[in-house]
């Protein structure tokens, strides 16, 4: 049986060279309604990024395949941004001040897709894996940049960063803070199930639905949306999970849980982070 509610993805990747709208299709016929679509990171599509213009390639490429998705009957929401390995790629032939240059305008392109209404919001973050300091230091400039974007669009930031705790949680909040963004704004996309550390941080998180991770969740609260990271890439198939895992997840949750908790992590909190309006 299909969920009456909509049932929403925070953070998907769909590529037509990998199983594009098929994946969609199985998100659909789940019970899946809505994805927030956000960008491949530039390499995974074969672009090499030696000019902020470069991203506006990769941008156009999650629109079109959201118009695609759309079309389908499935809402898409473009989350366009500078993947934050991006800068081990650009430190490989160039300066790291001129890395960092790149990774910012092509942000500051992305909230150019904010503006025109064509993007919900920016992805940013810092790496996920060690790096010098110089780097890391670098990295967490370009993120409150991204940050200070997002204030000026008053629009949801999206963050990959390293394996949070409450200390890097608390790090990331001061770091957005000083810029002025709205705090409910700012998503740590892959967050564990720390539903009330965020809420006192301010932070809103997108809780990665490995097994027992929402249950988890729903003891602290209903504050969080629930996303695959699905990254529909070929020579990775099965890495993280399949576009199926949110509406079968919910459906089965929901006789243990019933409607209600699931109407807020799919409809209100979306709408409230994103800015946008989630229908069935
Ligand atoms: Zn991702």
């Amino acid at each position: 049986m299909l969920a009456k509610i909509s049932v929403t993805d925070n953070h998907m990747h769909i590529d037509s060279r990998a199983r594009g709208l098929e994946a969609v299709k199985e998100f659909q016929n789940s019970g899946g309604t809505h994805i927030i679509l956000v960008t491949k990171p530039s390499w995974s599509l074969g672009v090499t990024i030696k000019k902020p213009e470069d991203y506006i390639t990769v941008f156009d490429e999650t629109i079109e395949i959201g118009s695609k998705i759309k079309k389908m009957g499935v809402e898409a929401f473009p989350v366009l941004g500078v993947h934050p390995a991006e800068i081990s790629r650009l430190i490989e032939h160039m300066e790291l001040q001129e890395a960092m240059e790149i990774m910012k305008k092509g942000l500051e392109i992305a909230s150019d897709y904010v503006e025109k209404g064509l993007a919900v919001g920016i992805k940013s973050g810092r790496p996920h894996y060690p790096v010098t300091a110089e780097v890391w230091a670098t990295s967490n400039e370009i993120m409150e940049y991204a940050f200070s974007l997002g204030k000026e669009q008053d629009c949801a930031v999206q963050l990959h960063t390293e394996n949070v705790g409450k200390p890097e949680l608390q790090d990331i909040t001061e770091r957005a803070k000083r810029t002025g963004i709205k705090l409910y704004r700012v998503v740590k996309h892959y967050s564990p199930p720390l539903i009330s550390v965020c809420e006192e941080l301010g932070l809103f998180p997108g809780v990665i639905c490995f097994k027992g991770a929402i249950e988890q969740a729903l003891e602290e609260g209903t504050r969080f949306m629930m996303e695959t990271d699905y990254i529909d890439d070929l020579d990775r198939p099965g890495a993280v999970l399949g576009p199926k895992t949110i509406p079968k997840r919910t459906i089965k949750l929901m006789e243990t849980y019933g409607e209600e908790p699931f109407w807020i992590v799919h409809k209100d909190n979306p709408e409230k982070v994103y800015n946008i309006e989630i229908e069935v």
